[in-house]
């Protein structure tokens, strides 16, 4: 079987268009998604953001100090620029002493450069000079330090902080002793951050640069820690928070996975993740040499083990069989506790025989898994390999919807019936007939009540003695406009097991009460007749109350209704059929017992039911009779019949000679071919026509209608 066709693209594909392994991979994709992919975004991109902002604000915090220092320093280096300009324009020796004498170190350039004075220790760096914007505004030309080049002058006006500088600096100089180390280490009270400061002189054609410290003390530190911890921490704690909403999503995640994907009673797998896990495997091998097949696999009669030992026992057993099964499975096989004691199995094969074995040993193995109980399995394949679509074309292996092949597993599982053997059946053409067949028929059966598609044929049972119609049976037909007329044999069987029968017994009842009204009016000569009403039906406790109800809606009397049971219902509740019996006949119906001896024996329910009539099963009929013993049954069945106070109908007869046997043995009644086959109401009317008995040519008159052609079904 395959996958609906593809009306739709991929996104806009309706639910219902989806097979159910497409609808469980969908949400099995969504929980997966959601929550770890969310998560893990969210932490990242906070994360990212709160390192730049942390870097940021200490950047941008830092240099705002250390800029705010140096202004002071602009100021004096300024003042002493002017002042060494002046000197040199008065050529004033104590103007230039005074300069020295404030201990700055300075250079003093020339238009080409050259160091044209100096005073101090030169550790101006002579690249990375750039122009560098006071707070006061003005444009300043500034050098880092050479030998402490911590901060430099930036591009765009501000100052840099160099960390990987402070950072070598510190560990380069990390021997006791050294004051700048102790500064740091100790506690010191302030830190050193130089930078040269260039200031034009002599109308820009010299350069006074001088060396400005800011003074970084413990204050300052603290401030910077404090703000930027504060923010770390902040930070920190926002992450930690995500961080555990993150492990809590990935746990809930998991749970959410297992809820999805566990099967409760054994731990394993469940249904939903066949689906997704084996259309998985199967998209992934396309090309794989390996053939695939889908198994239903049960356990028998789990109910009964449970009735009997627990349901905890019964679910400790299903484990037992789960991992057993799982454990006997190659690589890239799926194994799934579906519901109740079955399991969907993905197999891979070669060749049938093979795959049936290995079903067969697996399940002889299961048999003994335990020591004190001997247990039953069945197993129905679905050889995907096999599926063809409607046209008869092969399915490829990526278009299976592995839904439908466990369900024809299914169905070929339950195509071994109401045996609670072991046995292993694979689903093949005749299986799928069936099923098309049982849809078609349960599609259409209300349908075909509410037009009337259901037709009463008559069979009329006839005295042998006499050949005169002393009776007849209610046969159904279905007069279906697409199938023809369709025998009963071919429905009844579907609606005994879907509920429907009840509707049809009702169906036919009120018809056959109708028409024998109907014949009751026009003065047709009027015999019972009996209506099929099946098992199903007897299990209902105003069974009898129902019949009455509607006979006499129809205004019948009742010794005109007479109700068939089959054999079968006598193995069913006996006190209750009893019951019902004995208000049908209260109520003045008659109860004959339908194909007595097709099964087992029901001798016993004749002791316990009173029951009005025999009907002798038309299997008493068939085949070659040896040496009379056939016979024999049929005359001890009828003088125990007769000996029981019941009527005897013979059922299936179609040759004279048993005509004349039944005849000599006193049986009431024959309703078989040899006299009639079930006929369309208006058929059966001409048989009943007060004219034709007058006349004296038709069989109420007395006479055999003459012999009908005796054709097989
Ligand atoms: P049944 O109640 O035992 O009906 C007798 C069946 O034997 C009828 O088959 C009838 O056509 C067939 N028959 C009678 N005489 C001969 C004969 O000489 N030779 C052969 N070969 N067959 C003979 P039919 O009509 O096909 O019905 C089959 C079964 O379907 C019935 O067996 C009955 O169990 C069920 N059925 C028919 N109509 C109804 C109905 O309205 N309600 C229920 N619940 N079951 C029905
Ligand atoms: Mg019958
Ligand atoms: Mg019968």
């Amino acid at each position: 079987m395959i996958k609906t066709e593809r009306k739709y693209p991929g996104f806009i594909r309706p639910v219902w268009e989806m097979t159910m392994a497409s609808k469980s991979e969908k949400k099995y994709r969504k929980i997966k998604r959601t929550h770890i992919g969310v998560s893990i975004i969210e932490f990242v991109l906070f994360a990212v953001i709160a390192a730049a902002m942390i870097s940021l604000t200490f950047f941008r915090f830092t240099s705002y100090i250390v800029n705010t220092k140096l202004d002071s320093e602009y100021e004096s280096i300024r003042r002493t620029a002017l002042l060494y300009e002046k000197a040199v324009s008065d050529d004033d020796d104590d103007l230039f002493e005074y300069i020295k004498g404030e201990g700055r170190a300075f250079i003093v350039t020339g238009p080409d450069g050259s160091i044209v004075d100096s005073f101090g220790e030169n550790t101006c760096s002579d690249k990375g000079s750039s122009i560098f914007i006071s707070s006061a505004g003005e444009r300043i030309t500034a050098y880092a330090d050479t030998e402490k080049d911590f901060i430099y002058p930036l591009e765009n006006g501000g100052i840099g902080i160099s960390y990987t500088r402070f950072h070598e600096w510190i560990n380069s100089d990390i021997e006791p002793g050294n004051e700048h180390i102790e500064h740091v280490m100790n506690n010191a009270r302030y830190l050193e951050l130089p930078l040269w400061v260039s200031v034009d002189i002599a109308d820009g054609d010299m350069h006074f640069t001088a060396r400005a410290s800011a003074i970084a003390n413990r204050t300052d530190v603290l401030i910077i820690i404090t703000a930027v911890g504060a923010i770390a921490v902040f930070v920190a704690f926002i992450l930690i928070t995500m961080l555990v909403s993150a492990i809590r999503n990935v746990v809930r995640q998991r749970r959410m996975l297992d809820l999805f994907f566990k099967d409760i009673v054994t731990e394993g797998h469940n249904w939903t993740w066949f689906l997704v896990m084996g259309e998985r495997e199967l998209k992934k091998s396309v090309n794989s040499r390996h053939k695939y097949a889908v198994v239903n696999f049960v356990l028998m009669n789990y109910r009964n083990y449970c009735v009997c030992h627990s349901l905890k026992e019964g679910e400790k057993l299903l484990c037992r069989i789960y991992r057993s099964i799982n454990a006997s499975l190659k690589r890239g096989e799926k194994c799934a506790h579906t519901t109740s004691s079955n399991f969907a199995l993905l197999l891979k094969y070669d060749n049938e025989q093979e795959l049936a074995k290995r079903l067969q040993d697996l399940i002889g193995r299961l048999e003994k898994i335990d020591d004190d109980h001997r247990f039953a399995f069945q197993a129905g394949i679905s050889l995907i390999d096999r599926a063809v679509d409607g046209n008869g074309a092969a399915v490829s292996r990526k278009n299976i919807d592995i839904d439908t092949e466990y369900n024809n597993a299914s169905m070929a599982r339950n195509s071994l019936g109401d045996s609670d053997d072991s046995g292993v059946v694979f689903f093949d053409d005749r299986l799928k007939e069936e099923q098309k067949w049982l849809d078609a028929v349960q599609e259409r059966q209300q349908r075909a009540v509410d037009n009337g598609e259901f037709l009463v044929y008559y069979q009329p049972k006839y005295d042998p003695k006499t050949n005169v119609i002393k009776g007849a049976e209610a046969l159904i037909r279905w007069d279906s406009p697409e199938f023809g007329l369709v025998p009963p044999g071919k429905f009844i069987p579907i609606f005994e097991k879907n509920g429907f029968i009840t509707t049809i017994d009702h169906y036919m009842l009120r018809h056959v009460a109708a028409d024998q009204k109907r014949w009751l009016d026009l003065g047709y000569k009027c015999v019972p007749v009996s209506v099929n009403v099946s098992r199903a039906h007897f299990i209902e406790n105003d069974l009898a109350e129902q019949v009455r109800d509607m006979v006499d809606a129809a205004g019948t009397p009742h010794e005109l209704i007479e109700i068939e049971l089959t054999e079968s219902a006598f193995f069913d509740d006996k006190k209750a059929l009893l019951n019902t019996i004995n208000r049908l006949k209260n109520y003045g119906f008659a109860v004959s017992m339908d194909d007595f001896g097709s099964g087992y024996s029901s001798l016993n329910s004749l002791k316990d039911m009173p029951l009005d009539v025999l009907k002798l099963d038309a299997e008493f009929f068939r085949g070659e009779s040896e040496g009379g013993r056939g016979e024999t049954v049929v005359s001890e069945a009828i003088r125990l019949g007769k000996l029981l106070d019941m009527k005897i109908v013979a059922e299936g007869v179609e040759v004279k000679e048993q005509v004349d046997f039944l005849a000599g043995e006193d049986c009431d009644m024959i309703q078989g071919f040899y006299f009639a086959k079930p006929m369309p109401v208006n058929e059966f009317e001409d048989k009943i026509k007060p004219d034709l008995a007058a006349s004296g040519t038709g069989a109420a008159a007395g006479e055999m209608p003459g012999q009908e052609e005796v054709t097989d079904g």
